[in-house]
């Protein structure tokens, strides 16, 4: 999605588009599993256009506590500035898109913020059902003293 700087109005250009999920790069953990919604607006000033965006999809991702895979919604909204030289110039909306989408992709993932994870004793995922380790754990305890 291009835009040349002259085609926005004094009042502001609106834009609506969707980018499909197969051109937005994700990571072994993270991947968007429908298209990128994009709506927002562009204005123009003398020397730069204000770039306001609201993206939104669905994403896939693997939680790094019970490494399940989970269906979750995702959404940025941001505004940037770019400047310009020239009329004539263009804007390429989906190099910035990318650039933002990059930067949300947080280092880890979680299903829920408090997910329990998986019982490093039996490795059962504790978000499904309870295990003994923890409780036979303090037994152990208990019978050691
Ligand atoms: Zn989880
Ligand atoms: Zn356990």
């Amino acid at each position: 999605m291009r835009v040349k700087i002259k085609d926005i109005p004094e009042n502001g250009l609106s834009v609506n588009f969707a980018i499909p999920k197969e051109e937005v790069k994700g990571r072994d953990y993270w991947e968007l599993a429908s298209e990128l919604a994009v709506s927002g607006k562009l204005a123009r000033t003398s020397m730069s256009v204000i770039i306001e965006l609201l993206c939104k999809a669905d994403k896939n991702i693997l939680c790094a506590r019970c490494l399940e895979k989970v269906l979750l919604p995702y959404e940025i909204s941001f505004t940037r500035s770019q400047s310009f030289d020239s009329l004539d110039r263009e804007i390429d909306l989906k190099s910035i898109i990318f650039q933002e989408v990059e930067l949300s992709i947080p280092v880890k993932e979680l299903c829920k913020d408090d997910c329990k994870g998986i019982c490093p004793i039996c490795g059962v995922d504790l978000n499904k059902q309870d295990c003994n380790c923890a409780r036979s754990a303090g037994i152990n305890r208990k019978l050691i003293r």
